[in-house]
């Protein structure tokens, strides 16, 4: 039987439409620009996200690394939540191949910096301190959406500092859905903005970095020193470009079901004051202890969750249907009847 893959929306495979995208694409060598199908997919990318030009990258993490790097020289530094990705969870890409430094600040519950402790950590210049050159935000983070007018105060500060603004939009389609939004309503704000073809979009490899000529011309430099020029890409941009012109707008049905799970554990006593639901990712907190024993009930009835220092995290993509939430929903509901929060 298998499994019901809740861990993440990167785990999600190509449909059968999408591998014959794959299979019918045009392609040439893209690191002499000439893939028509890696230019039609960064063309279709930097007009969703009104900006004058995109790069196809490897990696969400490539490409926020790119982008850093097109925007703080040597011992400059960038500002980013404690646990945002391009902080946390790419390696110290940014400090080692770049030795840009970060600087970390406290992540609010919203998934916020506030705005407060953005300025506060911005060096005034002084011979002991490295200069700030860049705000790093994520949208959404962990699942949350930030709000529009965050980000406009967001930029006033940033401009007001002389700072240069990235968003990690990793998710970025899950929040413009959410608000209801284009996305270029969310990337106004940015400088750079960096997103996954391979998380609810449903393909199997790459990101984009979207941003100014100027900036692209840039990354494609770092691109290739950073050995990311793909020759034949299209097989894989071509993937990209399925999910743009088909997968966006069928995320709601993600939060659909996010929102469905979150609804139904709701009601097991005990578990709404540990529960949290955004978007296309719903977090139980029921401590480390917890966490281990129902992720392995949970596996024993072929149901994958992540755990993560006490955490259960639950997230929503296009291979999960209305009756994988229910099966989910009966198995954790079947787990508290025998034990308690
Ligand atoms: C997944 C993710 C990335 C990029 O991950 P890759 O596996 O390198 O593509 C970047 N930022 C956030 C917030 C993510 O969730």
């Amino acid at each position: 039987m298998p499994f019901i893959d809740l861990r993440s929306d990167t785990v999600t495979k190509p449909s059968l439409e999408m591998r014959r995208a794959i299979f019918n694409a045009e392609v040439g060598d893209d690191v002499f620009e000439e893939d028509p199908t890696v230019n039609q997919l960064e063309k279709l990318s930097a007009e969703l996200f009104e900006k004058e030009k995109a790069l196809f990258v490897s990696s969400g993490t490539q490409a926020n690394l790119i982008s850093v790097l097109c925007q703080c020289n040597r011992g400059e530094e960038y500002i980013a939540g404690q646990n945002a990705h391009v902080y946390k969870w790419e390696g110290g890409g940014c400090a080692v191949l770049g030795s840009v430094q970060p600087q970390p600040i406290q992540v609010e519950k919203d998934g916020t910096l506030h705005l407060d402790n953005i300025q506060k950590h911005i060096k005034p210049w002084d011979v002991h301190f490295t200069k700030t050159k860049l705000l790093a935000l994520e949208n959404t983070m962990w699942g949350k959406v930030l709000p529009m007018d965050y980000l406009a105060k967001a930029r006033a500060l940033a401009d007001k500092n002389h700072l240069k603004m990235h968003l990690d939009g990793a998710r970025v389609f899950n929040a413009a859905i959410a608000l209801e939004v284009p996305v270029s309503a969310i990337s106004k704000y940015f400088d750079t903005v960096s997103f996954c073809l391979s998380k609810g979009l449903g393909a199997p490899v790459g990101s984009l970095l979207c941003g100014s000529a100027a900036t692209i011309e840039k990354a494609r430099h770092l691109r290739k020193m950073l050995g990311g020029g793909m020759r034949q890409a299209g097989v894989l941009a071509a993937a990209g470009l399925y999910a743009l012109q088909n997968n966006i707008n069928r995320l709601a049905e993600d939060h659909i079901n996010a929102f469905h799970l979150a609804n139904e554990l709701r009601k097991i006593p005990g578990l709404n004051e540990c529960l949290e639901a955004n978007t296309n990712i719903v977090l139980l907190r029921v401590g480390p202890e917890r966490q281990q024993d129902l992720l392995q009930h949970l596996k024993t009835h072929n149901i994958l969750a992540l755990g993560n220092e006490g955490l259960v995290r639950f997230v929503t993509h296009l291979d999960i249907n209305e009756s994988d939430i229910d099966k989910t929903i009966h198995v954790i509901k079947q787990y508290f009847r025998n034990h308690l929060i």
